[in-house]
C-alpha cells in the first residue's frame, strides 16, 4: 500500500508541455519539481485537470492508510 506513493505519474509542464515522471509521495508532500526541458520550477498541485484528478483518487486509496499510520504515531 505504500508503494502507491513511490509510483510515477506522468505530468506536462504549463510552461513547455514537455512529459516528465514525477512520484506521487512528492505530490502528496506539495514538492517544487524542476522541469527536465526548460528548468522551470513547477508546483506539483493543481497543475491541469487531469493531474487534479488522479491525486484525488489516490487520496480515496490511501485515507485508510493515512488514518492508520496517524494512530500509530499518535
Ligand atoms: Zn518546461
Amino acid at each position: 500500500m505504500i508503494n502507491l506513493l513511490n509510483s510515477w505519474m506522468p505530468i506536462n509542464c504549463p510552461a513547455c508541455n514537455f512529459s516528465f515522471e514525477v512520484m506521487l509521495r512528492d505530490i502528496r508532500l506539495e514538492e517544487i519539481c524542476y522541469c527536465h526541458n526548460c528548468k522551470k520550477s513547477i508546483k506539483l498541485i493543481d497543475n491541469n485537470a487531469s493531474f487534479h484528478t488522479e491525486i484525488n483518487q489516490a487520496n480515496e486509496a490511501l485515507k485508510s492508510l493515512e488514518i492508520a499510520i496517524k494512530k500509530m504515531f499518535k
